[in-house]
């Protein structure tokens, strides 16, 4: 069995922001000769997530408003995991919404997909490097 083990790194320039990172995790695969297996790929911060859903800039709005909506980031005061002097009381609420990792099986060395899913990174707390990793394994 193979294995192979990538990080991506971000640094949004917005505090929420999702960005298409299939790509990324496709060119991964690719990287790591396996073409039949599965793909993890896992934000490795409590304030992100990695989620699969449709690249439609009406949902991605309509996700930012809902979760604005769940969890406002404004009065800070209202989280009491702040009072540890972090503002990112929400972010958490955020990220445990919308999930921590995906799995996507290979076949044929390609990412086998429904026909409409897409893998995003789902940033909370950004304007600051944070990380995703792919992990890879199969044959
Ligand atoms: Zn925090």
């Amino acid at each position: 069995m193979k294995s192979y083990r990538k990080e991506l790194w971000f640094n949004t320039s917005s505090r929420m922001e999702f960005i298409n990172i299939t790509r990324n995790v496709q060119d991964a695969v690719s990287e790591s000769g396996v073409k039949e297996g599965l793909v993890l790929v896992n934000a490795m911060h409590i304030t992100a997530s990695v989620f699969i859903n449709d690249d439609e800039s009406g949902l991605h709005a309509d996700y930012k408003k809902w979760l604005e909506e769940l969890a406002p980031h404004e009065p800070i005061s209202r989280y009491a995991h702040n009072r540890t002097g972090e503002d990112n009381g929400d972010a958490h609420h955020k990220r445990q919404i919308m999930g921590r990792e995906v799995v996507v099986a290979i076949t044929e060395g390609r990412l086998d997909f429904g026909p409409w899913e897409q893998i995003f990174y789902g940033e909370f707390d950004g304007r600051r490097r944070k990380r995703v990793l792919v992990k890879i394994i199969g044959e």
